[in-house]
């Protein structure tokens, strides 16, 4: 990790100024507020508009979850149904829709 990784405080990260536990970044929910109020102001509320400004995109060559597998961050489902995702959502999805 780099010194310039936001480290918690003690103080909620959307900036309401509630006192927290420690190790924590936020209160509860406001994680989503904050995001909320991110995209609103970078990106017109959008998640889709988030993507492309940082150059992802509908396509298969610009596809952001292709993007996580590829700097193994994320994986694909090894049943090939085009499932992606952490490993753990990997388990869950595996476990749910390719039972038997
Ligand atoms: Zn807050
Ligand atoms: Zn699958």
């Amino acid at each position: 990790m780099s010194d310039t990784t936001a480290q918690p405080t003690g103080r909620c990260y959307c900036g309401c100024g509630k006192q927290i536990g420690y190790g924590r970044y936020f209160a509860a929910g406001h994680d989503k507020t904050a995001e909320a109020a991110f995209l609103a102001i970078h990106h017109g509320g959008t998640v889709a508009q988030m993507l492309h400004a940082h150059g992802y995109g509908p396509d298969d060559t610009k596809s952001v979850t292709k993007a996580a597998v590829e700097k193994g961050l994320w994986e694909e489902c090894p049943f090939d149904c085009g499932y992606r995702g952490a490993r753990e959502s990997i388990v869950n999805h595996v476990n749910r829709y390719h039972k038997d």
